[in-house]
Formats: structure tokens, C-alpha cells, sequence
């Protein structure tokens, strides 16, 4: 069907950065982005370092979510080296209370909100959350506030799903908002029980809908927010043992989605090797199948950040070859 649409978002310097002495490598056109080496590398979307909540979700959220209306598949990536602004982009600010301030919301809550507003004030729809963590290939519910084991993906005639995974109905937008706000909690919680760090966890929000259609079938569509790991590269020097398995299979899901982002683009009849981590296995659908996805990619604009910049920005650029 289509490929993958890609938006990179740029995020000012902050205090850190500019205390450090760090200056700006970036400059972006509607379509662009420039580096200072000069080289220029294009997307579906460019928003720059004045960029607001809003815009992003005037260029994806409107057609993502019209599409999700008519009963596709959608799928909202968010990928680049941690603090680079994935959750600010996908989440908003204050993220542990999301109706804090209108203006940082993120696009997950505006995209919601929107939903809500569309919808008809009948009951011909129902919709259903889950919310999932994936750390060190183990996928732990976030919506399951006892102690969380971890889930077993399955695979029954061709849909893979995640089994025992809690869904909950929602039918308004403050239900969706504290099932996000639940999820956080619990998965700070994991965090700390588990000792990990969650810039190295990918996080998938799902929602599903159901609708009789006016000829009275059932059509079915998913909506998929992904928060993945930070893809900067992880330091391996003082790891040993367990912490050297660990920090090896941690970002595994992160190398495979490059590995299988590379083969569509080269060439998607061949082989994919969806299967070979918990992350690409669970959004086969979302890459190579009937979908339709958003890469946000998002960087710094800080020199010191150059190299994981461009990593992105090269990253960004072959999905965008899907
Ligand atoms: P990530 O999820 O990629 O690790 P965050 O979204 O947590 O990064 O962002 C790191 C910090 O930078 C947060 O304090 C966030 O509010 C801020 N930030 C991120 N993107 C922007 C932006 N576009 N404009 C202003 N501040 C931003
Ligand atoms: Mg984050």
C-alpha cells in the first residue's frame, strides 16, 4: 500500500547545551534539514525548532486519525537518541499529568481528543486500550497494576497478538488520559522494582476500534503510539556478565526494526526478519503490511549531538524508502 511517512521534528538547544558551549548544526526548510557539513537530507515533513504541539498534529494527527475513522491500521513512530524530544512530541510536557497545560500537549492526547469529537452519539462503535512495555525483549502490561509478568506473544491466523495483555473500554477522553496516566505510574514503578531505565524501553499504546457500518458489518481498526528506546548508541565498556546480555539484548528490538526497515527498502518481496525481536514481530503489520505509518524523527539541534543526529537523520531517510 503506501510507505512510510517520515516527519522530523527539531528541538531547541536547552540550558545544558548552550551552558556547555554547544551552538546550533541544524537548519530546516518545510521539507529538509541541513547540516552543518552541508548536507541535505528531505522527508515528508520538517518542523523546525519554533515548531509547536499544534503543528505537529495539523501535518500527522489529522490524517492519521481520518484513517483510523474509515478503518485502517495507523502506526505513529517516535525515534531518536534520548532527550531529543520523542515523549515531548508524542506525550507532551509534565507527562505524569497530561491536562496540565493545553499548549504542550502532545500528539497522542490532541489526536484523542479529536477522536472523541468525531465520533457519533451512538452505539454503533466501541473502543479498547492497551498499553505495553518492551525492555530487554521481555514485554511487560502496563495496564495491569499488580505485580507484571511477562506477556507471550501469539500468533493465530496470520494477526499476531500479545496474550493475556489487559484491554480496557474507554469512552471518553478522560478515560484515555487516566489510562495513560496509569501506565506511567506503573511503569515508573517497573522501573524502579526492576532497576532499569525506561530511555531503554520502547512503550506501545494501542487503541481499537469497532464499528457497525451502515450495512451492518463489524469493521475493525487499530491505532498504534510507539515511543521506542533512545537509539544512541549504548556505552558496552564497563559491562560485564548479566549487564553485558542485558545491554546486548536491550536495544535488539531497535537493530531489528533498522535491520528490517533496511530490507523493505531495499527490497520488500525478500526476506524480512520481522521475527527476530519482540517489537518488529508485534508491528509486522505496521512496517511492511496494510497500514498506514508515521516516523517522527526526532534531533537535536545542539553540535554536540551531531554524530546521533545524523544517525537519525540517515535512519529517518531509509524508512522513508519503504
Ligand atoms: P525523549 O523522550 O526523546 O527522551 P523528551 O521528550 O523527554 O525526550 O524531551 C527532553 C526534554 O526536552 C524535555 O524536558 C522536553 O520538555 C524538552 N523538549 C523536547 N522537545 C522539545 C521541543 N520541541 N521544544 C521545547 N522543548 C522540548
Ligand atoms: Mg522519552
Amino acid at each position: 500500500m503506501e510507505n512510510i511517512r517520515v516527519l522530523v521534528r527539531v528541538r531547541p538547544l536547552n540550558y545544558r547545551e548552550t551552558h556547555l558551549g554547544a551552538n546550533s548544526c541544524v537548519t530546516t526548510t518545510n521539507t529538509s534539514v541541513i547540516l552543518d557539513n552541508k548536507k541535505e537530507y528531505n522527508y515528508d515533513h520538517v518542523l523546525g525548532i519554533d515548531s509547536t504541539q499544534e503543528q505537529v498534529f495539523n501535518k500527522i494527527g489529522m490524517s492519521t486519525l481520518e484513517s483510523f475513522l474509515n478503518g485502517l491500521n495507523c502506526c505513529i513512530f517516535a525515534y531518536g537518541q534520548t532527550g531529543a524530544g520523542k515523549t515531548y512530541t508524542m506525550q507532551g510536557k509534565g507527562i505524569d499529568d497530561l491536562s496540565n497545560d493545553d499548549i504542550h500537549l502532545g500528539l497522542q492526547p490532541r489526536l484523542i481528543q479529536k477522536l472523541f469529537s468525531q465520533l457519533p452519539k451512538d452505539n454503533t462503535w466501541s473502543l479498547k486500550c492497551t498499553y505495553l512495555e518492551i525492555y530487554n525483549e521481555q514485554l511487560i502490561d502496563l495496564l495491569n497494576d499488580s505485580k507484571p509478568l511477562p506477556l507471550t506473544i501469539r500468533e493465530e491466523s496470520k494477526k499476531v497478538y500479545v496474550e493475556n495483555l489487559t484491554e480496557i473500554p474507554v469512552t471518553s477522553y478522560n478515560d484515555v488520559l487516566s489510562l495513560l496516566q496509569r501506565g506511567i505510574n506503573n511503569r515508573h514503578v517497573s522501573a524502579t522494582q526492576m532497576n532499569l531505565e525506561s530511555s531503554r524501553s520502547h512503550s506501545i499504546f494501542t487503541i481499537q476500534f469497532e464499528q457497525r457500518t451502515k450495512e451492518m458489518y463489524t469493521r475493525r481498526s487499530k491505532l498504534n503510539f510507539v515511543d521506542l528506546a533512545g537509539s544512541e548508541r549504548q556505552k558496552l565498556t564497563a559491562a560485564t556478565g548479566e549487564r553485558l546480555k542485558e545491554a546486548a539484548n536491550i536495544n535488539k528490538s531497535l537493530t531489528v526494526l533498522g535491520l528490517v526497515i533496511n530490507s523493505l527498502a531495499e527490497n520488500p518481496k525478500r526476506f524480512i526478519p520481522y521475527r527476530d525481536s519482540k517489537l518488529t514481530f508485534l508491528l509486522r503489520e505496521s512496517l511492511g503490511g496494510n497500514s498506514k505509518t508515521f516516523m517522527i524523527a526526532t534531533i537535536s539541534e545542539a553540535s554536540s549531538s551531531f554524530q546521533e543526529t545524523l544517525g537519525t537523520l540517515k535512519f529517518a531517510s531509509r524508512a522513508k524508502n519503504i
